[in-house]
């Protein structure tokens, strides 16, 4: 149970004065439902602004506080042309107060001529006359009536304004209760940090480093303790130890030999299967690095011991290919592996609940529908979730509850992470790095070309189609942006169907599963030769004869997800091409990127590159699969205040596991805050 204390933090945004129906879609969409998501959308800038006697002492472009009054009103011929209001300063300078769309009532009321008001906003220049576009305030009294002369800038989407969110974090800070400290108190002497309220009032003051690092260093705190709890817990637990006799494993018939690295992953994972303690692995390896097999060999040892195992997928589209792919594989050895997915439904799904129940069911693959309630397993002693970082740690842990022993549990992710931060997403794991490739691959020919030849571009997939090989066009797609991307994918797509024929398929995040899973199955049977397609690709999906690939307005993926996408080709023995179309104008940052995609194929390095060059900015693509480890910890302060966090919350658990002194009650309630309180339900007792 949440401590009650939290509950004012917890309450949804409709108690707060002002929020509507109106308001609530654009707070949703900055994905603001309680008071505490309002309290932690910080600023993401300040404004600063100067007071000045007269328009002379400004800049163009500076954001100013200055009197001035009305002299004329101005609407324009159309309905559409704004409305101006000339109005004059103290030294006779004349300035427009533009106002567009229907803002020229307002706009008088609030500008009565003749009558002197202050008024903040940028300066501009427009053509020859100055002027300001919607001032932010206006107000009949002096400067200090418009309040801070630094003002806070939120991230805020339509039918927002800066002032009604400012409005919203305030009420919700008055809301915020005061909370005992939970950071070490040395800690808190030598950096100067002020406690937790008063950082979360400071951060939406203004500039303050201090108060940002310990708002930052309060969620590296919580996922450090909740990680450490989850890893102690799973000490505790008892899992079935799996001793496999080769039996299985010695009937798979594979067409190539084992890597080192697979080798190594699988000796450890053997390892952990024989304990009691439940294994809890990651299996790290880049895309194409032959993930799939180790996870076959882990579950032929699960059944050779009698047991059952679970193959998690992402999506649909990813649960078939491992179907199909394991069963191709484990053809010889007698292992019965389902399929089941929540498009299963009546006497199908049935048999198949039926077989996990009696057991005459080996392996099952599947969504997250293999873990709903009504699916019970004989004997489930072993759960590899493909693509791990689809999956929050929350979840990870609610899949390893379906066993009467807790299950060993693999977790693969093709991400490759930079080293700082597989610490933070995975502390509570052992790791497996597959970091060598099967031999035989032929390094991806990866070219950068501007969007301007895009016809060219066209004419070379002809000539690509002409081999009788495939390809893939990849669209991009950004929740920001959505409805955008969606129709110029479709375009896209259109145009490309016009010259090429129906042998294009299109492949999107909106389409209906059955629609998109018909198109995907048409490319993957080589009945579609053209694979247009948004990011959805991204995961898993193999295809050998697809050996080009495009991706256009490459510049606006993140490096790791260009990686990803770039390794769906290059699978199979022919030589495969990635085009990067670029836009016209790039940053030096977007050039230095694509030059890095060019010259290197190694996802690690990809992803330490990644991290250096976006700076404090976002975490690794995970904007765009819609997965960030932290809210508020920027990349440098993860980098700098990670590892203290960590150490600070191993000392914590050493000295208090319960959490039951005083800090670490305080600590729970930072659990909470952050919303890793599966940390505190795994608490002894807890
Ligand atoms: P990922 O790690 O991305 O899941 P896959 O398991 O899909 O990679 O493997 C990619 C391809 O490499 C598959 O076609 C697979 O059969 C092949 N493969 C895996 N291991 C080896 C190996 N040791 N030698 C040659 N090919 C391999
Ligand atoms: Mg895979």
């Amino acid at each position: 149970m949440r401590p009650e204390r939290l509950n004012p933090l917890f309450a949804e945004t409709d108690g707060l004065k002002g929020v509507g129906p109106g308001l609530r879609r654009p707070l949703e969409r900055l994905g603001l439902r309680r008071v505490k998501d309002i309290a932690y959308h910080l600023p993401d800038r300040f404004v600063h602004r100067r007071v000045v006697a007269n328009l002379d002492e400004a800049g163009v472009g500076e954001q100013v506080i200055v009197a001035l009054t009305p002299r004329d009103y101005r609407s324009g011929g159309s309905p559409r042309a704004p409305f101006r209001v000339l109005a004059e300063d103290a030294a006779g300078n004349v300035c427009a107060l533009t106002y567009f769309g229907r803002n020229a009532g307002w706009a008088r009321k609030q500008l009565p001529l003749g009558e002197p008001r202050w008024i903040a906003g940028r300066l501009d220049q427009f053509g020859q006359t100055l002027q300001i576009v919607h001032p932010d305030h206006v107000a009949d009294q002096g400067a200090a009536a418009l309040g801070t002369v630094c003002e806070p800038v939120y991230p805020v989407a339509e039918g927002l304004t800066q002032t009604r969110m400012a409005a919203l974090a305030q009420q919700a800070l008055a809301l915020a209760p005061e909370l005992p400290e939970w950071i070490e108190p040395g800690l808190l002497a030598r950096t100067g940090w002020p406690d937790w309220k008063a950082a979360l009032q400071a951060s939406h003051r203004g500039e303050d480093k201090a108060a940002r690092d310990r708002l930052a260093y309060d969620e590296l705190l919580a996922n450090s303790l909740a990680l450490l709890l989850v890893r102690d817990s799973n000490r505790t637990r008892v899992g079935t130890p799996l001793q496999g006799d080769g039996r299985l494993r010695g009937k798979l018939a594979l067409p190539f030999g084992l890597t080192g690295a697979q080798r190594r992953a699988i000796a450890e994972i053997e390892a952990d299967l024989a304990q009691t303690a439940p294994m809890l692995r990651l299996l790290q390896g880049d895309v194409g690095a032959g993930k799939t097999v180790v996870a076959l060999e882990a579950m032929l040892i699960a059944v050779e011991a009698g047991a059952q195992a679970a193959l998690l997928a992402p999506t649909e589209i990813l649960a078939r290919q491992h179907h199909a792919t394991l069963s191709r594989m484990a053809s010889g050895t007698g292992v019965t592996i389902a399929l089941l997915t929540g498009r299963d439904k009546g006497r199908a799904r049935e048999a198949i609940l039926m077989g996990l129940l009696d057991g005459s069911i080996d392996i099952c693959v599947g969504t997250h529908a293999i873990f709903q309630d009504s699916v019970a397993y004989r004997h489930l002693a072993l759960v590899v979730i493909d693509e791990q970082h689809r999956f929050g740690v929350g979840q990870r842990l609610m899949l390893t509850q379906k066993g009467k022993r807790t299950p060993h549990c693999l977790a693969m992710t093709a991400t490759p992470i930079p080293r700082t931060l597989t610490l933070a997403q995975y502390g509570e794991m052992d790791v497996s790095r597959l970091d060598e490739m099967p031999p035989g691959r032929q390094p991806i020919d990866t070219r950068v070309v501007s969007v301007e030849r895009t016809g060219d571009v066209v004419e070379a997939l002809a000539r690509h189609f002409e081999s009788g090989q495939q390809a893939y066009w990849v669209c991009p797609m950004v929740r920001e942006n959505e409805n955008e991307d969606l129709a110029a994918a479709e375009a896209r797509f259109a145009a490309l169907q016009d010259r090429f024929g129906d042998g294009v398929v299109l492949v999107h995040g909106q389409l209906k599963p059955e629609l998109k899973d018909a198109a995907m199955e048409r490319f993957a049977g080589g009945r579609a030769k053209l694979l247009v397609a948004t990011t959805v690709i991204e995961v898993g999906v193999d295809v050998p004869n697809a050996t080009l690939m495009v991706i256009e307005q490459a510049e606006r993926f993140g490096l790791a997800q260009l990686h990803q996408l770039r390794g769906r080709v290059g699978r199979g023995s022919e030589k495969s091409t990635c085009l990067l179309l670029r836009g016209e104008s790039l940053s030096e940052t977007a050039r230095e990127r694509l030059a890095l995609m060019r010259e290197t194929q190694d996802g690690f390095r990809l992803a330490e590159e990644d991290l250096r060059l976006r700076g404090g900015g976002e975490l690794l693509g995970t904007r765009q699969s819609g997965e960030a480890a932290f809210n508020v910890a920027t990349l440098e302060q993860i980098t700098e205040l990670l590892p203290i966090a960590h150490d600070d919350a191993r000392l914590l658990v050493e000295r208090d596991g319960g959490l039951t002194a005083p800090r670490g009650e305080a600590a729970r309630l930072l659990l909470y805050l952050f919303e890793r309180d599966y940390g505190v339900q795994l608490l002894r007792g807890g």
